[in-house]
């Protein structure tokens, strides 16, 4: 837990969050400003900043719940496929400084993702 981080705050239940998935170390919600409708979140419950700053089993708890979701989200919102990226580094466009998935739902001709 980081006293300054939007998504531990989350994660603690002190801010917000619409939840999609939840389990022990993982947990999935909402977008507050999604970039499509069912844009959603994928996070580990710690804080971690960096994708290399997880271990291998969490990064794979991560990823592999990002895989479970991928269906789901595309099936909620009647999308045919979706752009599924982490920006790693505040150059790549990272502006929470915590480990965090994006599941964007995409239609055809909807011109970009994140
Ligand atoms: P990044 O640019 O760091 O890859 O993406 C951060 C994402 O977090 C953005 O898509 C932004 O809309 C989302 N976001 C920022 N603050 C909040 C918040 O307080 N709650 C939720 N649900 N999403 C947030
Ligand atoms: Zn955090």
């Amino acid at each position: 837990m980081s006293e300054d981080c939007i998504f531990c705050g989350i994660v603690a239940g002190d801010i917000p969050g619409r939840t999609v998935y939840e389990d022990e170390d993982v947990l999935a919600f909402l977008d507050a400003n999604p970039l499509a409708p069912g844009h959603t979140l994928v996070i580990p419950k710690a804080h971690h900043e960096r994708l290399n700053d997880m271990d291998d089993g969490l990064a794979g708890s991560v990823l592999g719940t990002l895989n479970a979701l991928v269906p789901v989200v595309e099936d909620a919102v009647d999308a045919p496929a979706t752009t599924v990226a982490f920006n790693n580094g505040p150059e790549a466009g990272q502006e929470v400084p915590h480990v965090h998935g994006h599941i964007v739902p995409r239609f055809e001709g909807d011109g970009g993702g994140p």
